[in-house]
């Protein structure tokens, strides 16, 4: 993978694609997690002396309305802090105030350009990869630096056009390397190699299914999407999740591969979907019709310990029950906890199993905790990613 390292940057105006998409709540930020780890690269670029121009998106912008509130304005502020050096923010993403400010940057500065999604105004430039925008913006700099993994599976004006038009003076920052060197593990994994698979619907895990249950030695399936898998063998499942359009596909996946996919032997219910009442827990084929599952029961987690004892490589999408609830998330926890005590290499794949393992505390523990939802996702699912595509 050809990073910032492989690249002469020294005294070159370096564009850099970050992934500033923050939570911000009236005007403040609250989570400043993806800045900090955008400062590695920015601070490699700066020892470098060269001329830094920062470039990301943040939320969505569909209407006039959604300018205000997706400004960068809060993030150079914040960036400025924690580099304790000047961040200059301009208030647009092109036209003759940016074009100046880069000409006068001396070798060290640093500029923000605004929110790159300012351009889907205009017919979502930035977001279908405009042909004119990403030869504008690549016309701003020398070199190219994507840095922004969650947004690596969209092909975007900041993140394809740019390195496009920039052949050769193209790579990628240390939090993409980072995100590789950990993913790219999963292709040659020591084995056993068990894949864990949880959260609410079947539909978005399609794709991971499909592709890991060849490489994998077993697939343990929780959470709410087992449901599904159960009720595709005939169980009934009472008021659980079901995703009735994948039945089909549950059955065929457990026809095809009968040894492979582990489901749930007991679960945790209730009757209605709230933390407020008592669980009980039940076989797995005694549920009544009024009854759901919320999460996996002590025997699942035998069951499921009992295939992870050996493991050699985990890697983990989506919870095993509703963690949103005290009572729902002991089991997933409890999980997390195994493979952390027993240093069986994990990667937690995205979205709410990292949520889940920051408020356990486990997150700085696995192997790694996957940063991208979407894009962790689609390099689950084995397919090309057009912002690794667009450097290669
Ligand atoms: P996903 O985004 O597909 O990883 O789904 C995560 C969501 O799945 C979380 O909000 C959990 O509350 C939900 N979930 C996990 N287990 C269950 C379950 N047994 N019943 C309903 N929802 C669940």
């Amino acid at each position: 993978m050809k990073t910032i390292k492989d690249l002469n940057i020294e005294n070159k105006k370096v564009l850099i694609r970050c992934d500033f998409n923050v939570p911000i709540k009236e005007g403040k930020i609250v989570d400043d997690t993806r800045i900090v780890g955008a400062l590695e690269t920015i601070n490699y670029a700066l020892e470098k002396n060269a001329k830094v121009i920062l470039l990301s998106h943040l939320g969505r912008v569909k209407e006039k309305a959604d300018l205000e509130k997706n400004t960068l304005a809060p993030v150079a502020i914040r960036l400025s802090e924690l580099l304790n050096k000047k961040v200059k923010f301009i208030k647009t993403t092109r036209g003759e105030e940016l074009e100046v400010a880069i000409n006068n940057m001396n070798n060290g500065d640093i500029i923000l350009v605004e929110n790159t999604r300012y351009e889907d105004l205009d017919g979502k430039k930035e977001s279908s990869n405009d042909e004119e925008l990403g030869a504008y913006w690549a016309s701003l700099g020398d070199v190219y630096i994507n840095d922004a993994f969650g947004t690596i599976h969209r092909a975007h004006a900041s993140n394809v056009g740019i390195p496009n038009n920039l052949r050769g003076n193209s790579a990628f920052g240390f939090l993409i390397e980072k995100e590789f060197n950990a993913l790219s593990t999963l292709e040659s994994p020591d084995r056993p190699f068990i894949v864990i698979l949880g959260g609410a619907k079947v539909s978005d895990k399609i794709g991971v299914i499909e592709n890991l249950v060849t490489k994998a030695d077993n697939i343990l399936i929780g959470g709410g999407m087992a449901f599904t898998f159960l009720k595709a063998k005939g169980l009934n499942i009472g008021k659980s999740l079901l995703d009735e359009d994948n039945i089909e596909f549950c059955k065929s996946i457990l026809e095809k591969y009968p040894d492979k996919i582990i489901l749930p032997i007991d679960t945790a219910i209730t009757n209605e979907y709230t933390n407020d009442e008592e669980y009980r827990i039940k076989e797995i084929n005694q549920l009544d019709n009024n009854e759901m599952g919320l999460d996996i029961g002590p025997k699942t987690v035998e069951l499921f310990e009992s295939y992870l004892i050996n493991a050699k490589t985990v890697i983990w999408n989506g919870p095993l029950g509703v963690y949103e609830f005290d009572k729902y998330k002991i089991n997933t926890d409890h999980l997390l906890e195994y493979l952390v005590s027993h240093n069986i290499k994990t990667i937690l794949g995205g979205g709410d199993i990292v949520a889940a393992s920051t408020k356990a505390g486990l997150k700085d523990k696995v192997y790694h905790a996957s940063t991208g939802g979407g894009a962790t996702l689609e390099y689950l699912e084995g397919k090309k990613l057009p912002g690794i595509e667009a450097i290669k």
